[in-house]
């Protein structure tokens, strides 16, 4: 890193890239950068390493997705010297292990903590990014690489009074360092999303009381976690090569194996004994290994609804809440489905109530609790489980400035545009893995895809003598002509996060990549294949640094 000095006298730091976020896609973005010979630097709004598993460290906060197919694959070593504890980790371990990684790759010198970025310029003279930090730093970097991640800004219902309640209140996605204590606390958790369902199990024998604020119930089912034995610890690391090989080509970046039957292939016994074994297996699989047609075929998923239905009325002691606590208005799949460990169960405790707000809405937060249209309850701690701005979320927040001093909110007004969800027209040398584009499945993987990409192509323009790189707007319509296709081929509708429509006023846009990771591998394989046609590829009128290997000049 070198130093300039601003117009204001500012010290300004130059680096080839910049990273925002130290979630598991920016830490892997500057480690790859740095091993490709970069100098780098991260910065990080938190208070440490972990993005979504440094904000979301509320009590319950875990994996749904394998350990070992969510963690690194980049380094054998890694894989083999870090020892899992259990095939779904909840969130200390993971904020370990993210931790270890960084400082057991060196990375932690190259990252700033506490440093929220409020404005992200676009120099055309230099091709170069101007960022200033909120502790009052600037930047000038080659490549900004905004890896913010799609779930990192809270969302916080627009109820009247908010402000008013005295005692403590939080939000799951972000929660305090210090340890919140509900020891014999009146406590309410508004929202019952893979969050909400998480911390409801994980305080109700300390609360005095739990009263859960449910205005749609979910199509919870088990998670199925255990401990790994010594026997699976050492299977996993004689089976690295292969389960690399499957994390990263399968379509969801899971390990789990595709069932090859449709459900009404099976007899009615058949299906139900099929669906007992779904049931009892662990996280996503009761999605990645169910019957082929279980999201597309209405007749199969109602019956395997009906199945879990039955599933919760079994659990649930009292009829009437059991009720409660059944999807009436979404099928299987129409949402990001929770899976929960105890959740049921919770409710046949006798301090644990549930208010359906569908019945009696919230009327206003009060200084001393929440009210209902059938009344007011008192609170000591409300836990607002209420989501997050997905996938544009931080993005939007940043004052990021392209081309002409276009602003990315207004370039996105009516919802993200990219090429493969990594760049976006009129914001050269501008990345964004794992942000909006991103796929259903496991994260990790599909954001490490688009990591990796990132990385070679910055290679690219360096090796090729040029500084500046921009997606052609042929190439990002092609992309979002392609997701907006593909969305009816998707199982999830606009009940769902992913089309943005829990944010007042946020446009109705699908927020993932309908054609999944086979869609990404086909057009990375085409930039290969196209030398990088998709792409404009040009030299600053003045660099800040000579191009390390000027092979070429002038604008392609
Ligand atoms: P979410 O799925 O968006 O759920 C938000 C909840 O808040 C919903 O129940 C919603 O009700 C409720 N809500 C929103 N506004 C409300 C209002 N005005 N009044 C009452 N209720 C309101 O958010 P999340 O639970 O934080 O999960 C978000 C995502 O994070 C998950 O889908 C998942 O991808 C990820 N996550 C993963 C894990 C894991 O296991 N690895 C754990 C937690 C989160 P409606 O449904 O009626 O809108």
């Amino acid at each position: 890193m070198s130093f300039s000095t601003s117009a204001n006298a500012e010290p300004v730091a130059e680096i080839d890239v910049l990273v925002i976020g130290a979630g598991i896609t920016g830490i892997y973005q500057l480690y790859r950068a740095r091993e490709a010979g970069f100098s780098a630097l991260l910065l990080e709004a938190g208070g440490g390493v972990g993005g979504t598993w440094y904000w979301n460290r509320y009590p319950g906060a875990r994996f749904d997705s394998e350990s070992y197919t969510y963690g690194y694959l980049f380094s054998k070593e890694l894989f083999d010297e870090w020892e899992w504890r259990e095939h779904f980790a909840g969130q200390p371990e993971t904020e370990r292990y993210l931790n270890h990684v960084v400082d057991r790759f060196e990375l932690r010198h190259h990252m700033r903590f506490g440093t929220t970025v409020t404005s992200a310029e676009f120099d055309e003279a230099t091709g170069t990014w101007n960022v200033v930090a909120s502790d009052g730093t600037q930047h000038r970097a080659r490549f900004l690489i905004a890896a913010t991640g799609v779930l990192s800004v809270p969302y916080f219902p627009h109820v009247p009074g908010l402000a008013e309640f005295v005692g403590e209140s939080y939000h799951t996605g972000l929660w305090p360092e210090t340890p919140v204590d509900f020891t014999a606390k009146r406590v309410a958790v508004i929202g019952t999303g893979s969050s909400g369902v998480q911390i409801v199990p994980a305080v109700a024998n300390q609360v005095a009381s739990l009263t859960v604020y449910q205005r749609t119930p979910n199509w919870c089912t088990p998670l199925n976690n255990a401990p790994i034995t010594p026997g699976e610890q050492a299977q996993l690391r004689a089976d690295f090569e292969a389960i690399r090989d499957v994390l990263n080509t399968s379509v969801h970046g899971f390990l789990h194996q595709p069932h090859d039957g449709a459900a009404f292939d099976d007899s009615r016994a058949e299906r139900r004994a099929f669906f007992e074994k779904m049931w009892n297996s662990p996280g996503f699989m009761k999605l990645t290994s169910n019957y082929t047609d279980l999201l597309f075929n209405e007749a199969a998923n109602s019956e395997w609804c009906e199945f879990v239905a039955g599933k919760v009325r079994s659990i649930v002691e009292d009829p009437e809440m059991a009720e409660k606590l059944i999807p009436k208005d979404h099928r299987f799949g129409e949402k990001r489905p929770p899976f929960v460990t105890g959740y049921y169960e919770t409710f046949n405790k006798p301090n644990v109530s549930i208010v359906d707000l569908q019945a009696t809405p919230i009327v206003r937060v009060t200084e001393r609790g929440i009210e209902t249209t059938d009344g007011e309850r008192d609170f000591d701690v409300i836990v607002w489980a209420t989501g997050f701005d997905f996938g544009t979320g931080a993005l939007l927040r940043m004052g990021i400035r392209g081309r002409d001093g276009l602003a990315l909110a207004d370039h996105w007004a009516d919802g993200p545009t990219t090429f493969l969800g990594v760049q976006t027209t009129k914001f050269p040398n501008l990345f964004l893995p794992g942000g909006p584009h991103a796929a259903a499945g496991n994260n990790p993987r599909y954001n490490g895809d688009q990591v990796d990409f990132v990385t070679e192509t910055l290679v690219y323009v360096r090796d090729h003598g040029y500084d500046v790189i921009e997606v052609t707007l042929e190439a990002e319509e092609r992309w979002c002509e392609m997701i907006e296709r593909n969305v009816a081929l998707s199982s999830f509708t606009d009940k769902s996060y992913y089309f943005g429509t829990n944010i007042p006023g946020k446009p109705r846009r699908y927020l993932l990549n309908s054609g999944g990771r086979p869609k990404l591998f086909k057009e990375i394989a085409r930039v290969h294949e196209t030398d990088y046609k998709a792409f404009r590829l040009s030299q600053s009128a003045s660099p800040v640094s000579p191009p390390r290997q000027a092979a070429a000049a002038g604008e392609r």
